[in-house]
Formats: C-alpha cells, sequence, structure tokens
C-alpha cells in the first residue's frame, strides 16, 4: 500500500506572532497589527513566529492569499503583496524584496547511542555458529573406502482406481467427471479494505503574516476475510497407492518385482503398474553407501578401495566422489 497517494488539505489560515522590539509587547498578531498597538512601532517581519504550544491562536476567517509580503526599500516595514506604497513611510515599492519567512523547527530526533557492544557480540556469536557448523558438518576431507558389497533395487510404483472425495475452490473448478458436486460459499483468504486516514498536521508561513495550517492524510488499511465458491465432489480415478520391490546381490539376476499390468482397465478397485525405477548401490566397510551409474557399479570390483572425498568427522562418503 505504499504507493498510496497522500491527500492534502488545508485546514485554514491562522496569524503569525511577533513580539514588539521597542516596548517588549509580546504575542501581537501577523496579519492584522502591522504596528504595535502600545508604541506604535512598526512590526519587523523577520521576527514572526509560530504560535507555540499553548499560545492562543487566532484563525483568519475567509482569508484572501495575495501572495508573501514585500519589504519597504526605504523603512524595511512588510506590506501586503498588492501594495503600491510603503503604508508606513509612503516610499514606491518598485523592486522591493519578499519578506523571509521562516520555516517550522525540526523537532530533533533524539540520539541514542549505537549499542556497539552488543552488535559486536552477536556478530561474534553468528561467526562462532557458522564456523561449528562448519568444523561438525560441512568441513570435507579425501580418504579411502573399500568396496564391501553390490546391491541392486527395483521398485514399481503402483496405482489404485477408486472414486475419491475432493474439494476445490472457485467457480466451475472441479475437474471433469466430478460427480455429486456440491458448492457453497465460504470464507477463504483476506482482502485489504480502507479504514480511516493516518493524519498529520504541518504549519506553514504563508509570509503575509498568516500561516496556514495543512492537513496530509494516508489512507489505512485493515483486512476482512473474503468469501469464495467451495465445491466437494467426488471422482473416479487411478491414484497412487504402495509399490512393489525386488532386491539382491550382484550374482543374483536383476529382475523386476510382480505389479499388475500397466495397460489393466480402469474399473473401482483395479490396480495397475505405474512407473518403474532402478537403483545401483555401492556398499562400503563401515556402512556407508552410495546410488551410482551403472558403469560405476561394474567397474568397482568387491575389495577395491577408492578415493574420495568424505566429511571430516563422520567420514560419510561424498557420492559424487566415486571416481
Ligand atoms: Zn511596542
Ligand atoms: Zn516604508
Amino acid at each position: 500500500m505504499s504507493q498510496d497517494k497522500e491527500r492534502v488539505e488545508s485546514a485554514g489560515f491562522y496569524e503569525m506572532l511577533w513580539d514588539c522590539d521597542h516596548c517588549d509587547t509580546k504575542g501581537l498578531l501577523g496579519k492584522s497589527q502591522r504596528h504595535c498597538p502600545e508604541c506604535g512601532a512598526k512590526q519587523n517581519p523577520d521576527k514572526r513566529y509560530f504560535p507555540k504550544e499553548g499560545d492562543a491562536i487566532k484563525e483568519v476567517v475567509g482569508h484572501k492569499y495575495e501572495g508573501a509580503d514585500r519589504v519597504c526599500p526605504a523603512c524595511s516595514a512588510a506590506i501586503g503583496a498588492l501594495g503600491k506604497n510603503c503604508t508606513n513611510c509612503g516610499s514606491p515599492l518598485d523592486g522591493s524584496a519578499h519578506v523571509k519567512g521562516v520555516s517550522e523547527p525540526l523537532k530533533p530526533i533524539p540520539v541514542k547511542k549505537f549499542p556497539w557492544l552488543k552488535v559486536i557480540l552477536i556478530v561474534l556469536a553468528i561467526a562462532l555458529f557458522i564456523f561449528l557448523i562448519w568444523f561438525f558438518f560441512l568441513r570435507t576431507k579425501t580418504g579411502d573406502v573399500t568396496v564391501a558389497g553390490h546391491r541392486w533395487e527395483r521398485v514399481i510404483t503402483i496405482e489404485k482406481f477408486g472414486v475419491f472425495q475432493e474439494d476445490c475452490w472457485g467457480n466451475n473448478c472441479a475437474p471433469s467427471g466430478a460427480e455429486d458436486e456440491r458448492c457453497r460459499m465460504e470464507d477463504h483468504g483476506t482482502k485489504q479494505v480502507q479504514d480511516g486516514e493516518d493524519c498529520r498536521e504541518e504549519r506553514v508561513d504563508k509570509k503575509d503574516g498568516t500561516f496556514e495550517k495543512v492537513k496530509k492524510c494516508k489512507p489505512k488499511y485493515r483486512s476482512e476475510p473474503t468469501q469464495e465458491k467451495h465445491c466437494t465432489f467426488s471422482i473416479r480415478k487411478w491414484k497412487e497407492d504402495g509399490e512393489a520391490k525386488s532386491s539382491g546381490t550382484m550374482d543374483k539376476k536383476r529382475e523386476w518385482p510382480n505389479a499388475p499390468a500397466a495397460d489393466t482397465k480402469a474399473s473401482i478397485g483395479a490396480r495397475r503398474e505405474k512407473a518403474r525405477a532402478e537403483k545401483l548401490i555401492l556398499e562400503f566397510q563401515g556402512g556407508d553407501s552410495c546410488v551410482v551409474s551403472e558403469d560405476k557399479w561394474t567397474k568397482h570390483k568387491d575389495g577395491a578401495k577408492l578415493t574420495v572425498t568424505m566429511k571430516a568427522r563422520s567420514e560419510a562418503v561424498q557420492c559424487d566422489s566415486i571416481p
């Protein structure tokens, strides 16, 4: 939801404040009091400020923003943007500059001391953990193993035809051939729905004696369950159901186990061959073994010494290193 645009809205215009330099009167209004009501001194536009926490704020109702004030080049009084002559001294305002304005002071972010010791200890603990994993489980060495035997295994996976109860989500989700289909709406998953807004307020100096409150809002979300069609049905199909195995040593003829024919007709309770797989296994002294290719299985006779890569601690043979 980070791509959500921020909504910006004006929350009205309010008087900036200023303090008189001459008689020390405080909290005068920036827009409507261009001169000090106590001593008559003119407002210094560079000293306007935002009302502080607890100061009364005065809204400028129906404020029409005409632009930033300009500074009289002769007497440095702040004059409204549309004025042609200074209302304080009468000087023409040709070529006069705009007032500087103030920006809201940024609240200092509290500086937290960076927890170096903690970080170093965590890094050390992780390094030690990785080292131990490597030392006990990953480290390898070169060594010799002796071939102790040859074994073969042949496996036929078998499937059975039957009626199965299944279910699925969505419109027309049941496969063709489904029977007794029953569907109803149920809760399934969630969706994000908008749930109000997160807002913050900023104050912008309009440089004409007022500031504008600007509300910036981003939508907030919560998750709500969604409903979807849920269907149960029964279906007749082949499904895996066990396997048949045969095995032996090198001197025994390699044969496939007995299994029902692959082209058995579909009827309830019928079984048929699904797939065949053969494994040729080299056994080593010490109890380790590896599945290898036909070529390696016949090449390495019983009693042969092979130089292989093995795990440094457990001496488990790395099967892909068998020559
Ligand atoms: Zn004054
Ligand atoms: Zn002037």
